[in-house]
């Protein structure tokens, strides 16, 4: 039982494969209207496909978050298309091992940055001021268990993860009393289209990945999911500016 209503409209970036298509589903299955957004579109349509084919109801608007018109024109368009905005789950990122930090590019650090923390921020400007205006709303924005802890040959994306947390709290506590509750959401290593391609090439390492979890194994798509539907539920209605691990134990050793 989520106790999302029916009829409302969620908004959820880097939808058009892994956690993001999961959880648009998600949202779907439970009668919320649903603006996919991608840089993707093949992906973002099939993902609209998906959601219809099941009986929900989607649309696709293509946006590149690290571009202000673009995101302002997104939140628009989602309003424009279904007349309000009241969860927004920004989920676009990007993952670059870097090696170790000295060693890492300039290039590398601009794009990263870019999409994870920029493109989060962006997001967040543009769909509070709807929220405020309709009354209220939820905002979920992914980090990662890199977020709450080091990441070595990833430190770029440890730094653009924990910068995802210090703005959702910041954010949480500006606009905790005007009915806009804003959490960060921490998977681990999740099972997707990337971890199953860098995986079949060493399955040694997939067994290393299953190991670094107590759970003895890596996450699935639809847990994240249904944690970022909890947290934009009314069951999470005294809970805002939180960074929740959904980590299999990982961040409790
Ligand atoms: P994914 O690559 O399947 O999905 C990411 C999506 O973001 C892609 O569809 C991609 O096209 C989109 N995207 C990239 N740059 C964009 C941009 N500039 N504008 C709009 N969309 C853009 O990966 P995923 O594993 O589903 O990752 C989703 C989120 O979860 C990311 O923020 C990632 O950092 C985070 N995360 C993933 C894992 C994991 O193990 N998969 C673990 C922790 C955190």
């Amino acid at each position: 039982m989520s106790q999302l209503l029916s009829g409302q409209v969620a908004l959820v970036t880097g939808a058009a494969a892994g956690i993001g298509r999961a959880t648009a589903q998600a949202f779907a299955r439970e009668g919320i209207k649903v603006v996919v957004s991608d840089v993707d579109a093949q992906g973002g349509e099939a993902t609209v496909e998906l959601i219809r084919a099941a009986g929900g109801e989607a649309t696709f608007i293509r946006c590149d978050v690290t571009r202000d018109a673009e995101v302002q024109a997104l939140v628009a368009g989602t309003v424009a298309a279904y007349g309000r905005l009241d969860y927004a789950f920004n989920n676009a990122g990007i993952e670059i091992e870097q090696g170790k930090l000295a060693d890492g590019q300039e290039s590398e650090f601009d794009a990263i940055i870019g999409v994870n923390v920029k493109g989060v921020w962006l997001c967040m400007k543009h769909q509070i001021p709807v929220m405020l205006a309709q009354g209220g709303g939820a905002i979920v924005n992914t980090a990662s268990v890199a977020g709450l802890g080091a990441a070595p040959k990833m430190s770029i994306y440890a730094a653009s993860k924990h910068a995802v947390i210090g703005l959702t709290k910041s954010a949480a506590i500006e606009y905790a009393k005007k009915k806009v509750r804003i959490n960060a959401v921490c998977p681990a290593v999740i099972d997707t289209d990337m971890f199953r391609r860098a995986y079949e090439v060493d399955p040694k390492k997939a067994e290393f990945a299953a190991a670094m979890h107590p759970v003895g194994r890596v996450g699935k798509v639809e847990e994240i999911a249904s944690a970022v539907l909890y947290l934009c539920s009314d069951n999470a209605g005294f809970t805002t500016g939180i960074a929740l691990p959904v980590d299999g134990g990982a961040t409790a050793i």
